[in-house]
């Protein structure tokens, strides 16, 4: 017997074979999919624990938000409207240096409810305290790659008492694909700008030894690429990381709004993935980053919120709109990143920067059952000629009816069941909020 059915659905499945299947059915059995099909290619013994109709809903997979800091949530509208070394330095970074472990997991608490809210099934996470943040990934059940991204400034830095290399290994050595899988410790070079490159040989060699993923960020910055260039012989932080070896192992690199047609064609080389950020990028006048070209060379694009500081929003569905709005209207194209291209960033494409492209990222037979159902009953959402275009162009995060990971159901119309959001909102409120404030 399975454990849940799902019947009547639109299902976007962003497997390229079946990309839509209109009045479709889907079976969940011990966490995964066990079919994705027509009604009427249904297999026989459909009987489930639970049915799910889904009528006049779409199911798809759950959304992939590649390039978070959670925690920041507890800044959402605390410091807005600056230029980015003012509101780094003088605003985020003291609020940074005052925030205690009670006020990071609130953070990381009222952030997943939110992601969970909104869609998202998993999130690639640079923080501190992630090993308290990995107990709160395994208790609400969404599914993370963790870090805490080294920044090694002065000359006095000693790598092996380095608190974010402590964090990297604990997670290596307690979380590493705990909670089933959902768990993944990944290595973490802050960016060029904040370390060395024998500070990130050695993460390098660690993230090769145990097989991580690397996260860092990026050319985020015009600033950034120019100040590479000269305290580096000319070459931009891409070609750095390149000539360090840093590429040979997967890399997760947020931002690349400021990348070279050379650095382009390195990432594409590499197989180096871009968590595109066009809010917090917008929010912070950095740029626009150049994603039909970086999808053109074969490079992995997908898509992330970067911190609430910079966006105010964990919402995704904002980042998969304007990504697709954006390459139109910086290239004068409108048939640049089609509603598709843009999910796939933010579902299959995020998968393979995680490094789990055969678990998450399809709707598909033998996969994980992360997955959302958005209400596509409401006026915002009618008609729906092409579930794509409704999910890309009309949906808000606030469509999402339900949303589940590893076949368990995590959100559904309004609660939680893994979450008790009042105490969550309370915690931010009473733990972290006064602390941002500095009172
Ligand atoms: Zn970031």
């Amino acid at each position: 017997m399975l454990d849940i059915l799902i019947k009547n659905a639109a299902i976007i499945t962003m497997d390229d074979s079946r990309p839509v299947i209109n009045g479709g059915c889907l079976g969940i059995l011990d966490g995964k999919i066990g079919f994705v099909c027509s009604e009427h290619d249904m297999p026989r013994g459909g009987e489930a624990r639970r049915i799910i109709d889904a009528r006049g809903n779409i199911v798809m997979p759950g959304l992939i938000n590649a390039h978070a800091h959670t925690a920041m949530c507890v800044m959402r509208g605390f410091a807005d409207d600056m230029r980015l070394d003012k509101w780094l330095f003088e605003h985020i970074f003291p609020v940074e240096a005052r925030l205690s472990e009670q006020a990071v997991c609130a953070g990381v608490r009222l952030g997943i409810a939110e992601m969970l809210a909104s869609g998202t099934t998993s999130f690639s996470d640079m923080y501190f305290f992630e090993p308290k943040a990995a107990q709160i990934v395994l208790e609400t059940g969404i599914r993370a790659n963790l870090c805490n991204g080294v920044i090694a400034l002065d000359e006095s830095y000693e790598f092996e008492r380095d608190r974010a290399i402590t964090e990297i290994k604990e997670l290596i050595a307690n979380w590493h694909n705990a909670g089933n899988g959902r768990i993944k410790a990944d290595a973490s070079i802050h960016g060029e700008y904040t370390s060395s490159p024998w500070v990130w040989r050695k993460l390098h060699a660690l993230a090769a030894e145990h097989g991580l993923v690397t996260q860092l960020h990026l050319s985020e910055t015009k600033k950034e690429v120019d100040e590479c260039r000269i305290r580096r012989g000319g070459r931009t932080p891409a070609r750095a990381f390149f000539d360090e070896g840093i590429f040979d192992t997967p890399v997760l690199a947020a931002h690349g709004v400021w990348l070279t047609d050379e650095d382009m064609d390195l990432l594409a080389e590499k197989r180096v993935s871009i968590a595109h950020c066009p809010v917090s990028n917008l929010k912070l006048a950095s740029g626009i980053a150049k994603v039909r070209q970086l999808l053109e060379r074969g490079v992995n694009v997908c898509l992330g919120t970067d911190g609430c500081a910079s966006n105010n929003s964990h919402d995704l569905f904002e980042e998969v709109k304007l990504a697709a709005l954006l390459a139109k209207g910086s290239t004068l194209d409108p048939t640049a990143v089609p509603a598709y291209q843009a999910l796939r960033m933010a579902t299959v494409n995020g998968a393979r920067a995680q490094g789990r492209e055969n678990e998450i990222g399809m709707l598909k037979s033998g996969f994980d059952a992360d997955l959302i159902m958005l209400d596509a009953q409401k006026a915002n959402m009618r008609p729906l000629y092409d579930p794509v275009s409704t999910a890309v162009y009309s949906a808000r995060g606030s469509e999402v009816r339900l949303t589940m990971v590893q076949g368990r159901v995590l959100y559904e119309n309004g609660e939680f069941t893994t979450i008790d959001i009042e105490k969550t909102l309370r915690d931010a409120d009473e733990l972290a909020a006064p602390i941002v404030q500095g009172k």
